[in-house]
């Protein structure tokens, strides 16, 4: 059990939806007769991506990919490793990295070297969100969905401590 009396809602269900939707307008759109890989990023990704590729009208695949970025407390260290490799090889395939949120952008920083190495066709990064003030490397961030504050942010799909995934809306938590 759990109190939420330390998250404040910034971003509703009913918002989640619409924009998630619009999204994948989007990318149906640009992927047309394309061969699409979307691979979410474990964990935190893990329910943004399995509402987006839902409304995506076209045929793909999807990937899963652990990444660990070492933290403590709420912070990163700025060290990033792949903790769970993709199962088929990428050559010639459009590959859409699907993360929860852009901070450091050391994470995506990290992908895009690592992906571009097995020669896919292209690769682009479709974020929830993005936190513009703590980044430390500029990284292109194709798909965008929402721009937010310096908070620490939990819920659809975000943790902390493992705790808050399940929240259907995202909210700022004030650790006490
Ligand atoms: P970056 O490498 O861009 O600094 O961070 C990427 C990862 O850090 C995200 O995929 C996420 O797991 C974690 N992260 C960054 N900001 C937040 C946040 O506000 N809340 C949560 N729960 N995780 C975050």
């Amino acid at each position: 059990m759990y109190s939420d009396a330390h998250i404040k809602m910034l971003i509703s269900e009913d918002q989640l939806k619409t924009r998630v939707r619009e999204m994948a307008e989007q990318l149906t759109r640009d992927y047309q007769e394309k061969e699409l890989v979307v691979v979410a990023i474990l964990k935190g990704a893990l329910v943004f991506c399995s509402d987006l590729i839902r409304h995506i009208a076209l045929p793909l695949e999807m990937e899963v990919l652990g990444v660990s970025s070492y933290t403590s407390g709420t912070e990163t260290t700025g060290e990033v490793r792949l903790s769970f490799d993709l199962t088929k090889p990428l050559a010639g395939k459009h590959l859409l990295l699907v993360e929860d949120i852009v901070d450091t952008g050391l994470t995506v920083d990290f992908l895009i070297n690592t992906f571009q190495a097995r020669k896919p066709a292209s690769i682009r990064i479709c974020a929830l969100l993005q936190k513009p003030a703590r980044k430390r490397v500029h990284v292109p961030i194709d798909y965008v969905g929402f721009v937010v504050e310096d908070h620490f942010l939990v819920g659809y799909g975000l943790d902390y401590a493992e705790r808050y995934r399940n929240l259907p809306f995202i909210g700022a938590l004030k650790v006490v």
